[in-house]
């Protein structure tokens, strides 16, 4: 159950597409001064020092946001030089050396009256992370504890006004289930919570599925954004990139992220087929094309617009 270590991951394309919806979402909300609460159901180990000798040699990030470190941040999307100057703080000396996850880049993020509550169930990995966020003890809270199954205690927060990222590793099928089950509960709870999925771009089928769950589920609107790096290898194994859902977007959410895919497509992509989509539906039929129910997911090139 616990093969899975995030460290390997940390930072790599599928990061950079996460965190930058995440800082968006989180940032878009905020403009509204009511407090949040926010919901990290698979928080990870919190902060990845990414030159140690556990995942030098099999790391990712040089494929992610080591190919957007050291470019030019007034060439980029505002978007993309916002997250990077989200990391920047971890790496004073300018050299990339730390990443922070999601519970992290939302801490920082957090204001006075805001919350996050965290949950990671690796042995390994709650230590770190419960020391990375204990400098807010009565905003944050992590703790080793099932993410899927905490919607059911904190839904709906007392403000109304709620951000759950469920971003789990996908190494057991059962993730896929849970995953449905968890956006159930916690849609019948909070059916106006903002609700961020990330999803692997891997397994054909279990993703077709995914989305199809997904549709069904009676929500008012979602944005569906992805991100491919290349196309298939000859073994059929390896990320060739991800996707985020977003159910209830907030207003602006689209645009923000449609320039900045574009941007990470033909930074990050790695072959013809990189490709990035970010759709948007409200009515039932929209939501299908959003999430591809209807026509199958058809990349659209790095230039194109959505
Ligand atoms: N969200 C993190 C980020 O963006 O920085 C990365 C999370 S990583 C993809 C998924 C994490 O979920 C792993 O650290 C894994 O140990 C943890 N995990 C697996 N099953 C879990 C569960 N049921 N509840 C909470 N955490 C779980």
């Amino acid at each position: 159950m616990f093969a899975y270590r995030h460290a390997f991951h940390a930072g790599n394309h599928a990061d950079v597409m996460k965190h930058i919806t995440l800082l968006a979402t989180l940032e878009l909300m905020q403009r509204k001064d009511n407090p949040l609460l926010c919901i990290d159901t698979h928080a990870g180990a919190g902060l990845y020092a990414l030159q140690s000798p556990l995942v030098r040699d099999k790391a990712e990030w040089p494929s992610g946001i080591g190919k957007l470190w050291d470019a030019d941040e007034s060439t980029m999307p505002t978007l993309v030089a916002r997250y990077l100057q989200a990391i920047r703080p971890f790496n004073k000396s300018g050299r990339l050396a730390h990443y922070p996850g999601s519970p992290l880049l939302i801490q920082e993020m957090l204001r006075a009256d805001d919350r996050l509550r965290a949950f990671e169930m690796h042995p390994s990995d709650i230590g770190p992370l419960q020391n990375c966020l204990k400098g807010l003890p009565r905003q944050v809270k992590a703790e080793r504890k099932d993410g899927f199954q905490q919607l059911r205690a904190l839904l709906p927060p007392p403000s109304r006004r709620g951000l759950i990222l469920m971003d789990p590793p996908y190494e057991m099928r059962d993730d896929y289930r849970h995953v449905i089950s968890a956006l159930r509960e916690g849609l019948s709870r909070f059916s106006t919570g903002v609700y961020l999925l990330w999803y692997p771009k891997i397994g054909r089928f279990q993703v077709d599925r995914l989305l199809r769950q997904i549709g069904s589920l009676g929500i008012q609107e979602v944005l569906h954004a992805t991100l491919t790096v290349r196309g298939p290898l000859k073994d059929g194994l390896g990320l060739q990139g991800s996707g985020m859902v977003v159910i209830n977007p907030p207003f602006g959410l689209r645009d923000a992220l449609s320039e900045s895919f574009a941007y990470l497509a033909k930074t990050l992509g790695q072959d013809a087929r990189a490709g990035f989509k970010v759709m948007q539906g409200e009515s039932p039929a929209e939501i299908k094309t959003a999430l591809g129910i209807q026509s199958p997911s058809a990349v659209v090139s790095p230039t194109a617009k959505t």
